[in-house]
């Protein structure tokens, strides 16, 4: 017998490639477009409404998220669905603004 939670997680990892060098894992499924802000997030069907598969995943592992918080892609990898810390941080909103600053400027310092 399967739990909902194991559907969820199955039906997720149908879809996710293992990125081996960052250890991300990948969702190859569609997304929310190239354009704007929230571009780039994985998106899927579950019990008949989208939602955002890192979100879903998280939720699925260890419960909802307060609404003061949201996920934080420490990776920096927006189609990343891994659960643990290193990849999905649960974190207050203005943190990850701040956190989104930060790799901002990071990327500018590279590209000099
Ligand atoms: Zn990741």
């Amino acid at each position: 017998m399967t739990t909902r939670r194991e559907r969820i997680r199955a039906k997720i990892m149908a879809r996710v490639r293992i990125d081996e060098n960052t250890g991300c894992w990948l969702w190859t499924g569609p997304t929310s477009g190239t354009e704007g802000r929230g571009a780039g997030y994985p998106r899927m069907s579950l019990d008949g409404q989208t939602v955002a598969v890192h979100i879903a995943m998280w939720t699925n592992e260890h419960g909802y998220i307060p609404g003061k918080k949201e996920l934080d892609h420490v990776c920096r990898n927006r189609l990343c669905v891994r659960y643990d810390p290193d990849h999905l941080e649960l974190v207050t909103r203005k943190r990850n603004a701040l956190r989104r600053e930060e790799a901002k400027r990071l990327r500018c310092v590279e590209v000099v």
